[in-house]
């Protein structure tokens, strides 16, 4: 697997320069959805964490409060605010969260007794101009009590800088990503993964972390020299992995641990995510709101943008077959794969294959299986095309 001096403590120094900064006086501010524009949050001086949670552990707390058919991710992040056992949740003074999916904002409501939560109030859909002014008025909300709550005034001048620095590492990680674009992989999405939350969330230096991941890219791309790397992959069939965000790894380690090699995710935090830049202008906050209201999550309805991105996926990183992701009870992901299997199927023609699961190991046998017979599919199929 992939080893560079990138990940050496990484984590561990971004959370005590965290800790450093909070000392110093800095306000720790928590996210839970790629909705919540985080220049805003560094524009006023606090740092930006986020705290979207992937392990089983905590689920058990949680499901006192809460249903068990709710998904992983929601009850994963209660169960550490609730337990008192994630550092990162500890190290927040308030929360804004985005009203996304019902499990989300009504375990908002719950979260409140913890620590103040804003919830930011989504419309239900992006392809209207009225739903940009919607966000636009919940964003002016969101700076007013990052002002009030920091003393720190969010100047346009200020807000643009911090808006150039997001966009460059928007930029480093796309580039990281399209070292796989055409035939020849160099990373395998597992690694993608690690270099890209190999900061633990908190999004502090910026022009730091851009810088190395752009080292990682430059070791990364080194692959594409040495034969026996590129023999090891070459006979890997390409995955793009979309869906819920890939919050625990059980899905992803799989593929890679049988054929397969996702080369691409479009899930929040992967191309979803990065693919494209907020615009500098003379008003920045608008620039926000007409960027981030238009994230291409199924809470939206219609949701054209994600199978815009995925066409896009398909065709530039030259995709063999599609695996779908879908948390337990995650009813809008869920929902919307029938029409992701009929535009993959119907307009690319590719094999899809979905898989629904927790964050428990109950399963990963069961799927593992599942997987394999998929990753067949897909063997026999590239085999069929070399005759
Ligand atoms: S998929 Fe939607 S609800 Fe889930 S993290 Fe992304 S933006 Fe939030
Ligand atoms: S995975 Fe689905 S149900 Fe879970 S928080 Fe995200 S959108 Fe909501």
């Amino acid at each position: 697997m992939f080893e560079t001096k990138y990940f050496d403590g990484l984590k561990e120094r971004t959370y005590n320069e965290a800790l450093l900064q909070i000392a110093g006086g800095s306000k720790a501010v928590g996210v839970y959805c790629a909705f919540t524009p985080q220049e805003l949050i560094a524009a006023a001086k606090a740092l930006p964490v986020t705290l979207c949670a992937g392990s089983e552990e905590p689920v058990g707390a949680a499901e006192q409060h809460l249903p068990k058919n709710l998904c992983p991710l929601v009850k994963s992040s209660y169960g550490y605010a609730l337990t008192s056992t994630c550092p990162y949740f500890d190290l927040v003074d308030f929360l804004f969260a985005d009203a996304t999916c019902d499990g989300k904002k009504k375990m908002f409501e719950l979260l409140n007794n913890i620590k103040p939560v804003n919830v930011l109030h989504l419309p239900q859909t992006y392809q209207t101009e009225e739903s940009t002014l919607i966000w636009l008025k919940e964003l002016y909300k969101m700076k007013s009590i990052l002002e009030q709550e920091t003393g720190n005034k969010i100047t346009a001048a200020i807000l643009n800088e911090q808006i150039k620095l997001f966009n460059d590492y928007r930029t480093a990680v796309k580039e990281l990503f399209e070292l796989n674009k055409g035939d020849n992989a160099v990373l395998f999405g597992k690694e993608i993964c690690d270099i890209i939350d190999a900061d633990g969330g908190i999004f502090y230096n910026l022009e730091r972390r851009s810088k190395e991941i752009r080292e990682s890219a430059n070791t990364a791309r080194e692959r594409r020299q040495d034969m026996s790397f590129q023999e090891k992959v070459n006979n890997r069939s390409r995955i793009l992995l979309t869906g819920c965000p890939l919050t625990n790894p059980k899905v992803i380690n799989l593929i890679e641990q049988g054929s397969g090699m996702v080369v691409a995710m479009e899930n929040c935090g992967g191309l979803k995510t990065v693919g494209t830049l907020v615009e500098i202008n003379h008003d920045p906050m608008r620039a926000l709101a007409e960027y981030y209201v238009k994230t291409a999550c199924p809470c939206m309805t219609p949701n054209p943008r994600r199978f815009d991105i995925i066409g896009r996926i398909i065709e530039e990183y030259n995709i063999d077959g599609v695996v779908e992701l879908t948390w337990h009870a995650c009813h809008t992901y869920n929902v919307e794969a029938h029409s992701v299997k009929k535009y993959v199927r119907e307009k690319f023609n590719k094999p899809y294959f979905q898989i629904e699961t927790d964050y428990s190991e109950g399963d990963t046998e069961q799927i593992r299986i599942r997987i394999d017979a998929f990753l067949e599919i897909l063997k026999q199929e590239g085999d069929r095309l070399k005759i």
